[in-house]
């Protein structure tokens, strides 16, 4: 068996899955769009686990990085931060942006997360096309080892516009 790999139009903290995904940047103290949600409804307990988590990363949390802290008051029990590639700062590498997926999805399976929800990384202040990342993101999640280990990996989008790029990567073969 392999995770049924979904796309729908909602509000990432109102996730039912077991893990979401925060697309953070690598302050890791909150910010705006997705991540600025995911503080307002995980409340303010989210930020001393993000604190902890930052101690491990003087230098800033690496693009492409994943890792797990309590959901807090979400309905999830994990959230994963990982940090998108900023193409405004030039950083324009697929594989960077395959990466937040691909160890996002590794993370959950560590933490023992069987559902993952991801929003659209990079495709908000970090100034990716929302097309490619819905390439690379659906791309990502069919290549990963772990997939097997999963029953649901939803991507959950805040706009008609992006559900249909996601919709439009994942009838592609
Ligand atoms: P980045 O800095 O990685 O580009 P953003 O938060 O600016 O991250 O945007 C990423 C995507 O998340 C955008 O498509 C944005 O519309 C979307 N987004 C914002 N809030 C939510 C939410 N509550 N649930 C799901 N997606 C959201």
């Amino acid at each position: 068996m392999t995770a049924r790999i979904d796309a729908v139009r909602g509000d990432i903290t109102q996730s039912d899955c077991d893990a979401i995904v925060n697309a953070a940047n690598s302050g890791l103290m909150g910010g705006g769009g997705v991540d600025g949600a995911i503080h307002r409804a995980a409340g303010p307990e989210l930020l001393q686990h993000c604190r902890d988590l930052k101690a491990h990363y003087p230098c800033g949390f690496p693009v492409g990085a994943a890792a797990a802290i309590p959901g807090c008051a979400l309905k999830a029990r994990w959230v994963i931060q990982t940090v998108g590639p900023n193409r405004h700062r030039g950083e324009t590498d697929p594989a960077d942006l395959a990466a937040c997926f691909a160890n996002s999805l590794d993370e959950a399976v560590r933490v023992g997360a069987r559902s993952v929800a991801f929003p659209a990384i990079s495709a908000g202040v970090f100034g990716w096309d929302g097309d490619e990342v819905a390439r690379i993101a659906v791309d990502a999640v069919r290549r990963s080892p772990v997939l097997g280990r999963l029953d649901l990996v939803q991507f959950v989008l805040f706009s008609d516009e992006l559900l249909a790029k996601f919709q439009r990567a994942l009838s592609t073969r």
